[in-house]
């Protein structure tokens, strides 16, 4: 007989009764009769972490909902969903662009809604899958596909009240599918990929000097050689590719050949692989359990032998055959981030990113590698205010005219980049070097009234400059000055040198030519998909007027170190043997360790479907070894 585990959870069921006193609607076609007049407080997990609301509750109908905290960076989501939900109910549409956000929202006040009627259901565990994968995004959930598919038994343990973890946009990569062929793009291959996975290695070893790093190429070929399956699998099973244009970007995610998709529906990703689950939750192979915490790992010997998980308001044990590690990056873990030498960052992935499962697979015995380094982004702003989540970052992919000078009042490259298709990667890792990690960035007044006479702003997400007008308000991470000195001074940074490097830099505008660096008037740039793009406007221009110095720091976004494991998916120790029942898939396999010290685009999209099943496939293997 099945034993159970019970966990409490909250659900939405709207016609409980026994509400004890209050004003409740007058008529029970109200759409929460049992719910009395009120407000009342609910959470839910938005992109970027929890999100709390009030709702208000008059006649049985929806009042109003109010943000109380939230840590999202798009404004759109927390500034429409609310009044979304009371116009349109709980089915109202997510807003377009901020579908994270607005599916908290959704869920919070759900959740609001669910205390308020005072509704508690029961949920039971089943004990003995062989399988227990930590994490439901989407490595987690193609991990379950792959072991339940191959005949294993599988129960998912997800922490927050949603799937998909951080999946939510981007690049997707498609060497060999059938969107490949069909666009008669004939000369792609694991091989080519190799080529470009090599090529962005060799700008690596260039630009740092650093080539004794180690990754594992039998990793980069196993995923070489997956792209096409998976990619058509992804197709077949209901992901929407959109246009499905392919590309090679080469100013920020360098490919050589045209297997890049950017665009389509990123949650059809997420929702085709949950669907595709369906089949195995009901013929009982499969449970997905949310809110549920996992802990740590059991191990019996070195044999990891299940997990600890909070069930029920009870941390319990559960015991299994092997355990696949699905949660994620470390973005929000600082002491993890401090093994890559930051010291300063923002990121812009999700609070939930705590980075658990690699400190258990440390303790298990399993290799972290490739922790000292960490791919991070230009120009991050971090203040008291946001913590490590990035609400604030310059569009320094836009280059506009800015300069870059460090803690000296000094530049020290060309800010527009060698343009040799390892521009990003070039112009981000200064982030890293320099001191503290902070890069000062300068923009004078006539730069920025003529970026708003084009319509630009020089903040993401930031049309109206308000996020602009707080930052220089504040006076905590922008410094402005009548004068370059003045600025400095009050960033803290050479004041002398910082004024003598303006004074040459306009100098050098003037002269059109950068004696330093060799910046040059760029005005017009390659596309992604190939072409020359006329900017329009000059990019080599004077700092006149009051100046401003931004203090930003890197961001990090995808993780790089991570747990060794081979194409088995199997965690391995120092000595790179198996530590038995040990499996990893996504993110936190490390995207150093399968590709180098790159900056690959779209390879932790297509990571989670290409590493789940490598996961999946290894530990059914596994548990069949065993029976
Ligand atoms: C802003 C941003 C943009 C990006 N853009 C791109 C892009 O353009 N191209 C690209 O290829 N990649 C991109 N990425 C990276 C890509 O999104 C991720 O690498 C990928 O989604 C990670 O998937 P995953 O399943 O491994 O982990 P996640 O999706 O992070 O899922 C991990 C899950 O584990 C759960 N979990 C964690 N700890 C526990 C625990 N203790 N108990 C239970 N559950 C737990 C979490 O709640 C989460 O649901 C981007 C990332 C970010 C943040």
């Amino acid at each position: 007989m099945k034993k159970f585990i019970a966990l409490l959870s909250l659900s939405l069921l709207l016609a409980v009764s026994g509400c004890a006193g209050g004003t409740k609607p007058e008529t029970q076609s109200a759409t929460y009769p049992n719910i009395e007049d009120g407000t009342y407080e609910g959470t839910g997990s938005g992109y970027a972490g929890d999100i709390q609301v009030s709702v208000e509750v008059k006649g049985g109908e929806i009042a109003a909902v109010t943000v109380l905290e939230h840590s999202e960076s798009l404004p759109d989501g927390i500034g429409k969903m609310p009044q979304n939900i009371v116009d349109n109910g709980l089915d109202a549409d997510a807003i377009s662009g901020a579908t994270g956000s607005s599916e908290g929202i959704r869920s919070a006040v759900k959740n609001a809604l669910a205390l308020a009627a005072g509704e508690m259901e029961k949920v039971e565990v089943a004990e003995g899958k062989d399988v227990v994968i930590v994490g439901g995004g989407n490595a987690g959930l193609n991990a379950a596909y792959w072991a339940c598919k191959g005949g294993s038994s599988v129960v998912l343990f997800e922490k927050q009240g949603k799937l998909g973890g951080t999946f939510g946009g981007g690049t997707w990569i498609a060497t060999g599918s059938k969107m490949q062929l069909e666009q008669g793009i004939t000369n792609d291959s694991t091989e080519a990929f190799m080529k470009d996975v090599d090529r962005l290695n060799a700008g690596y070893v260039k630009r740092t000097g650093v080539s004794d790093y180690w990754f594992n190429r039998d990793l980069a070929i196993y995923f070489g050689d997956m792209m096409p399956e998976v990619t058509d699998f992804a197709e077949e099973i209901g992901a929407d590719f959109g246009k499905r244009i392919l590309s090679n970007p080469t100013l920020y995610e360098p490919h050589d050949v045209m297997r890049v998709l950017s665009g389509g529906n990123r949650a059809s990703y997420t929702d085709a692989i949950v669907n595709a689950l369906k089949e195995f939750e009901d013929n009982g192979q499969l449970q997905i359990v949310m809110n549920a915490n996992v802990t740590g790992l059991i191990q019996e010997g070195n044999v990891v032998s299940g997990v600890t998980v909070d069930l029920n308001g009870k941390n319990v044990n559960y015991a299994s055959k092997a355990v696949i590690l699905a949660t994620g990056g470390y973005g929000f873990n600082e002491d993890l981030v401090a093994r890559a030498g930051l010291k300063n960052y923002t990121s812009s992935a999700p609070t939930f990113q705590t980075g658990d499962g690699y400190l258990w697979a440390e303790k298990a015995g399993a290799e972290l590698k490739n922790m000292d380094f960490i791919t991070t982004y230009a120009a991050g702003i971090k203040t008291k205010e946001t913590g490590l989540t990035q609400m604030y970052a310059i569009r320094v992919k836009e280059f506009g005219d800015l300069i870059f000078v460090n803690g000296d009042g000094e530049r020290f490259i060309d800010e527009f980049g060698p343009g040799d298709g390892s521009t990003y990667d070039a112009i981000t890792y200064q982030w890293k070097v320099q001191k503290d990690n902070y890069v000062y960035i300068a923009v004078s007044q006539s730069q920025i009234d003529a970026m708003k006479e084009r319509g630009q702003s020089l903040l993401s997400a930031d049309e109206d400059w308000a996020k602009f007008d707080k930052l220089v308000a504040d006076q905590e991470s922008v410094f402005k000055g009548a004068t370059a000195a003045e600025a400095a001074e009050k960033a803290g940074i050479d004041a002398e040198k910082f004024a003598a490097t303006v004074e040459k830099y306009n100098g050098y505008v003037e002269a059109g030519k950068d004696e330093d660096f060799g910046r040059t008037n760029i005005t017009s740039v390659k596309s992604s998909t190939g072409e020359m793009v006329e900017l329009g406007r000059d990019t080599f221009t004077k700092l006149e007027g009051d100046i401003y110095l931004f203090r930003t720091t890197p961001y990090i976004m995808i993780c790089a170190g991570g747990i060794d494991v081979n194409t088995k998916g199997q965690a391995l120790n120092a000595d790179r043997e198996p530590v038995p029942g040990l499996y990893a898939a996504g993110e936190i396999i490390g995207m150093a360790n399968a590709f180098g010290r790159t900056t690959i685009g779209g390879v932790g999209n297509t990571g989670t479907y290409i590493w789940g099943k490598m996961a999946g496939d290894g530990v059914q293997e596994y548990v069949q070894s065993l029976k």
